[in-house]
């Protein structure tokens, strides 16, 4: 038996990140992660964005928070930046112009962004279709994240605190005796009194196998595709560039460019991969929305970005199960919302006052799904 003050399921970003603080603040981790390296599923099939005027104002201000981490980790976390000032352009063609104020005053922080007529969001991104993009809303301050630097870092931060991260560490069974969770980690009995559920996709399944309820999370499949850089000279520092509806976004990124048709298929936890067809409409979205000719592509994949049933992420203690914490339903923005959220986890689980307001603490709760 190895006794630990928390076990973690879930070796994504939620997990890595949550062991990470937890081992800061002095707790005994142990993270269990079913494949053979952390961050296989959706955090390592990522568009890896940091935006903060992405997602529903809790969403947002969760990513608004997570910058100081981005920006100055703690000291020897990484040797790189983890964030690249790209940039990022919501465009709209003139009958969705109007979209772009709702949307700028509907941010948490609407001093980040500014509205942008054609020509400045051409400046921008030569590529882009003018009738597509009457005007812009511009986020200077967004970017791209560093996901294997941030990942790296973390994991090197939880062995340093001395703890275990067991991979090829699949939890098939969770028992509950005196007080404490025994789970079988390979062959070696962990207990622990604590329990974070951070099995992306599979939190719900997670839950049933401790006795919890399941929330019904919803996992939805997001197919990416790279291509070459359709120009001469160079790879462009072009910021993300998205159409204010989120039906096609792209960015350059390790000199190709990135696409994506920003799908939302309903889908089984598990392995994902890409339907062809969803690849096709990326092609046309992105023909339709820059003056880009799609010849070939160099590849394609798909992740899974599992939702709450209102979009927000669901952290807290389980209302009915003793001992049991969730860490899931990040959606599409948990790689940029998840040093918040880590630090949240730290605390509740620790029973220690949370640095974030009070009516965000409830609205992430999973309190908020009873009844
Ligand atoms: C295509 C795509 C684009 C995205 N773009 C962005 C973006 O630009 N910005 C952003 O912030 N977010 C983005 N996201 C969302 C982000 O990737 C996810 O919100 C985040 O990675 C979720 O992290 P996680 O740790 O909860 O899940 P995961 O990374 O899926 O990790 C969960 C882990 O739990 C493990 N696990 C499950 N069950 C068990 C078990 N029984 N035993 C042991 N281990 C288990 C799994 O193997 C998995 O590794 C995107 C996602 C996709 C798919």
């Amino acid at each position: 038996m190895e006794h630990h003050d928390v076990i973690i399921v879930g070796g994504g970003i939620a997990g890595v990140s949550a062991a990470y603080e937890l081992g800061r603040a002095g707790a005994s981790v142990a993270l269990l992660e079913q494949e053979s390296q952390p961050g296989y599923h959706a955090t390592g099939r990522s568009a890896a964005h940091f935006v903060q005027t992405y997602g529903n104002p809790i969403v947002q201000s969760l990513t608004t928070r997570s910058d100081v981490f981005f920006k100055a980790p703690p000291s020897g976390f990484c040797d790189v930046g983890l964030v690249a000032d790209d940039g990022a352009l919501f465009v709209a063609s003139e009958e969705r112009a109007h979209v772009l104020s709702e949307l700028r005053s509907a941010s948490f922080r609407p001093e980040a962004v500014v509205i942008i007529d054609r020509y400045e969001a051409l400046e921008l991104v030569p590529v882009l279709r003018p009738s597509q993009a009457a005007a812009a809303l511009y986020e200077p301050g967004a970017g791209s994240i560093d996901v294997h630097a941030l990942m790296q870092g973390y994991v090197r931060g939880i062995r340093r605190s001395g703890g275990r991260l067991s991979k090829g560490a699949r939890v098939c069974a969770i028992g509950r005796r005196s007080g404490r969770w025994v789970i079988d980690a390979a062959g070696t009995a962990l207990t622990a009194p604590i329990l974070v559920n951070a099995a992306g996709a599979w939190a719900d399944n997670v839950a049933r196998l401790a006795g919890a309820r399941p929330l019904g999370l919803k996992p939805m499949r997001r197919t990416m595709a790279t291509l070459p850089i359709p120009l001469q000279g160079g790879v462009p520092r072009w910021p993300l560039a998205m159409d204010v509806d989120e039906t096609c976004y792209f960015k350059p990124d390790a000199g190709r460019l990135l696409v994506s048709p920003a799908d939302e298929s309903p889908a089984e936890a598990g392995d994902c991969y890409p339907d062809e067809m969803d690849v096709a409409i990326a092609i046309d979205r992105l023909e339709r929305l820059t003056t880009i000719e799609v010849a070939r592509l160099d590849a394609s994949w798909a992740g899974l970005r599992t939702f709450a049933l209102d979009r927000t992420p669901v952290v807290g203690f389980d209302e009915t199960v003793e001992g049991f914490f969730w860490l899931a339903g990040q959606g599409g923005y948990g790689i940029q919302t998840a040093p918040t959220l880590a630090t949240l986890t730290a605390q509740l689980v620790q029973d220690l006052p949370a640095a974030l307001p009070a009516e965000t603490v409830e609205s992430l709760s999973p309190a908020r799904f009873s009844g």
